[in-house]
């Protein structure tokens, strides 16, 4: 019986695993031993030995020493998420280290700000060894003796690490069982630990044998070592009493999550069991198989003269009456078997090629757009997706089988990133998914909408970019769609081509039988199904009566906007991008009160230069021709994490770090911001504006930096500097935020999703999410109120400055300017030139003494018909 001391393999906080904060290390599930909360950034090896594997992640190495033991060193909790980002592995698979050796070395500021800790284990992951004299609750130094590791001859016993899959059970009882692994980082050390636990006392054999690998399921190290990822199949062997049994029982612990959470996979990929025979067994006790999510009842379909309104969320304002074309997505009839690879593999790179020759034709018909269709390349481009495709064609699968399995798979894995980015990139794949099939199928591409009749009505689960790119010009009247957010790609093309949109309708969407006459208003995010005859008629005749008068009030609409007793009330339009600014000056924006830059941050690899923000924010200072512009910093965070800024992972992230709290805490970015703003020419033409502004004190923090700023560039004019009103408590300490801000300019969609407690992005509650609501004017009024202590102007920049509905009662709650989408600025000024204060003051007061949102909407109404 050998004893090998274990020197530690990190300087820190020495501690008992007892202490760590994974109840997977903590219960000795995956070994025993010890942790050290790490004060530097190399992992060294704690003895003489082999290097058995390196994570794939490379947040954890396992060395063998010369008695046999397997140490599993692992760096952080939770850390294998991060992909291998932040660390640098020095060793090899295979390579002879002595003690001392670098074997990782990790970026602690990266992986401390997004793990979940960085304390790191080292722990005995095989049996036959025992631990003891662990030099814990004490700080230790790397090389200090920490534990001394008992047992072992130094003779490799059984299978510990992963070895090819020589295909061989040996003679008796086996059993075999398939499963498609739904665990985001594959089986790192918890759910191995998991797998190892339930397979321990089995006394025959269980292997898990991954492409043409195999580990023993009863070692930590060989299924650590199999580098599994999400979607992989798997086939569980067992060999040994009761051995289908136990295969069953160990696939669906799998299908489970081990522990983690289960990713949902492709259903096709999920039933693949070709090994499988007999019928499941029951799992055992301990599993907790994943349930199936409860399909939500959608209903019969809404039959004729059954008039329904369904709620969702505005995307694109306007009205449009018409008739519905559905668009669902159907399910594909795909053969799993393939003619062969011969066959298979030329066919999908055909149908590639066309595809990808599609997106070339849909950026040449949308330049403006070239961007996501050059996103949509880039994904087809990414080698794993052929990769996936290609191992399942040369395993016999159709071409249709082995594209969707793979898209599907990695549409999954975007959309459970819980990074609503990410899940309208998963809906790009999903786009793509649809487009290769097609072109499987011998169709051209953009079939989609392209044989759209006149006046439809589109409503889908969701609409994809390449839809609206097929579609000729003055067919589409409107989008509904059951799911979507309001900042898609999807909505964005939509909203370049005029078209009233309203996603977030919600599953019910999807009774609207093909044909029926609906109204679509994306004004107020609603959907009229079947509306009686008068009803379709009337707004027949006002949307045409809308439009005339539309091309009427463009004539009058780069005039100044007063109200019909004089008041001046200034209309800005919301502006994303360079492309936006001249179309708004054409519709009468008297300038932009809302730049939002996220634009020119997100869906890239790094932050844009201070010379490129300062050229795009010139450029459309120019197109405004001296007109204010309005420069919101950085908005990202919460819903708009940006993929290349070091945030930490937060349970609830709209209520975290997101705009200004972001900008203060990664200041060089703000303050590349403020110079690029401050750069522009003539001086005076921008003004900062600083979103999510909750205490004066944080606005007094970027103005020191405006100042700084503005001192080293030498640039002698002040800047105006405004504080967003979005967050509840701002609005109540107005008079305190008005007395360090310039302006003040209310944001009512955070405003209403946070007074409301309604999350803006949720299908559920998104017909309750009205900033109509009493409680939402309450705060604007106050916000009003407190800034008018100080004299400071008051803006709306929100949706609801877009809402014609709203306008009179924000003007009478005292704001007098409203920052609205280029599109409805022309009417918008018009029908203020017809409000008199003293009526908009009436209503809102009585707006105020309301219960809820549908009550206001009525008030406006009756006072307003023509609305
Ligand atoms: C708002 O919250 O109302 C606002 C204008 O900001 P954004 O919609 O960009 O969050
Ligand atoms: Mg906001």
């Amino acid at each position: 019986m050998t004893a090998i001391t274990l020197a530690a393999p990190l300087a820190g906080w020495a501690m008992p695993l007892s202490e760590v904060p994974d109840p997977a290390f903590a219960q000795g599930l995956v070994g025993t031993g010890m942790a050290i909360d790490p004060t530097v950034s190399e992992l060294r090896s704690p003895c003489d030995g082999t290097v058995l594997s390196i994570h794939r992640a490379r947040h954890a190495c396992t060395v063998r020493t010369a008695s046999g033991a397997e140490i599993l060193l692992h760096l952080g909790v939770d850390t294998v998420g991060l992909n291998g980002e932040g660390f640098t592995a020095h060793v090899q698979d295979g390579q002879s280290v002595k003690t001392g050796d670098r074997l990782i070395s990790f970026d602690m500021d990266l992986v401390g700000s997004r793990a979940q800790s960085l304390v790191s284990m080292m722990v005995v992951v095989n049996d036959g060894y025992t631990v003891d004299g662990l030099s814990v609750d004490r700080e230790i130094a790397a090389g200090d003796a920490a534990m001394t590791v008992h047992g072992g001859s130094g003779a490799d016993a059984g299978l510990p690490a992963a070895a090819p899959d020589s295909g061989e059970d040996g003679d008796g009882e086996t059993g075999e069982r398939s499963v498609v692994l739904p665990i985001a980082s594959g089986l790192h050390a918890r759910p191995a630990a998991a797998l190892v636990a339930a397979t321990k006392a089995y006394p025959g054999t269980v292997t898990i044998h991954c492409r043409d690998r195999r580990a023993n399921a009863k070692s930590v190290v060989a299924l650590m070592g199999l580098g599994t990822m999400l979607g992989d199949r798997l086939t569980v062997r067992a060999a040994g009493p009761g051995a289908q049994d136990m295969a069953e029982s160990i696939a669906v612990l799998i299908e489970g999550g081990l522990g983690d959470p289960v990713v949902s996979t492709v259903a096709a990929g999920a039933a693949a069991g070709a090994g499988s025979q007999a019928a499941p067994a029951a799992p055992p006790a301990a599993a907790t198989p994943a349930q199936p999510a409860a399909e939500e009842e959608v209903g019969p379909p809404f039959a004729p003269g059954e008039e329904v309104l369904l709620k969702g969320t505005i995307a694109v304002p306007g009205q449009a009456v018409g008739a519905v074309v559905r668009r669902f997505r159907s399910i594909v009839r795909v053969v799993e078997q393939g003619a062969g690879p011969d066959i298979e593999e030329p066919r999908l790179r055909r149908a590639l090629e066309q595809v990808v020759a599609g997106l070339a034709q849909s950026a040449q018909r949308m330049p403006e757009h070239a961007a996501i269709f050059q996103a949509h390349r880039e994904l087809l481009d990414d080698p794993e997706l052929l990769d996936g495709a290609l191992a399942d064609i040369r395993a016999g699968k159709s071409a249709e089988w082995s594209w969707q399995r793979t898209a599907r798979l990695q549409a999954d894995a975007l959309a459970a990133l819980a990074d609503p980015r990410m899940a309208e990139r998963a809906a790009d794949l999903r786009d793509l998914e649809q487009q290769v099939l097609t072109a499987l199928s011998g169709k051209g591409p953009d079939v989609g909408l392209a044989e759209l009749p006149a006046g439809s009505i589109v409503l889908a689960d969701e609409i994809l970019p390449s839809d609206l790119a097929g579609v000729p010009d003055g067919r589409l009247a409107g989008i509904g769609m059951a799911h979507g957010g309001p900042t898609s790609h999807a909505v964005i093309l939509a909203a370049a081509l005029g078209v009233p949109t309203v996603v977030a309708l919600g599953r019910q969407a999807e009774r609207v039988p093909d044909g029926a006459p609906v109204v679509i208003d994306g004004n107020r995010g609603e959907l009229l199904v079947f509306p009686p005859e008068d009803t379709l008629a009337a707004t027949r005749t006002a949307v045409a009566a809308r439009t005339a008068r539309r091309e009427e009030n463009r004539l009058t609409s780069r005039e100044d906007c007063r109200m019909a007793d004089g008041t001046r009330i200034e209309v800005f339009a919301n502006l994303g991008r360079v492309s936006d600014a001249p179309g708004a000056v054409v519709e009468g924006a008297e300038g932009c009160g809302l730049l939002r830059t996220e634009f020119l941050f997100l869906e890239r690899q790094s932050a844009p230069t201070e010379d490129e923000q300062y050229q795009q924010y010139q450029q459309i200072a120019d197109a405004l021709e001296g007109r204010p512009l309005v420069i919101r910093t950085l908005d990202v965070g919460g819903d708009k994490p940006l993929s290349y800024l070091p945030l930490p992972k937060e349970e609830n992230p709209v209520l975290g770090l997101r705009g200004v709290r972001v900008g203060l805490r990664e200041p060089e970015l703000l303050r590349a911001q403020i110079r690029a703003i401050l750069r522009v020419k003539p001086a005076g033409v921008c003004r900062i504006m600083v979103p999510m502004i909750a205490s004066p004190s944080e606005l007094q923090a970027v103005r020191a930096m405006v100042d700084e700023e503005r001192a080293k560039l030498g640039r002698a004019e002040p800047i105006e500097l405004g504080a967003m009103i979005e967050v509840p408590a701002a609005a109540l300490i107005a008079d305190r935020i008005g007395a360090v801000a310039d302006f003040l300019s209310i944001g009512t969609n955070d405003l209403t999703q946070y007074v409301l407690a309604m999350d803006r992005g949720n299908p559920h509650v998104a017909a309750q999410l009205d900033a109509l609501h009493p409680g939402v004017l309450r705060l604007i009024r106050l916000a009003v109120m407190g800034a008018k202590t100080h004299d400071r102007v008051v803006a709306v920049c929100g949706g609801s400055a877009s809402d014609p509905m709203a306008a009179p009662l924000l003007i009478g709650l005292g704001v007098t300017e409203l920052s609205a989408t280029p599109a409805v600025i022309a009417d918008l000024k018009a029908f203020i030139r017809t409000l008199r204060m003293e009526d908009c003051r009436r209503v809102a007061e009585a707006a105020l003494g309301t219960d809820s949102a549908d009550e206001v909407r009525r008030l406006v109404a009756e006072s307003w018909p023509a609305l």
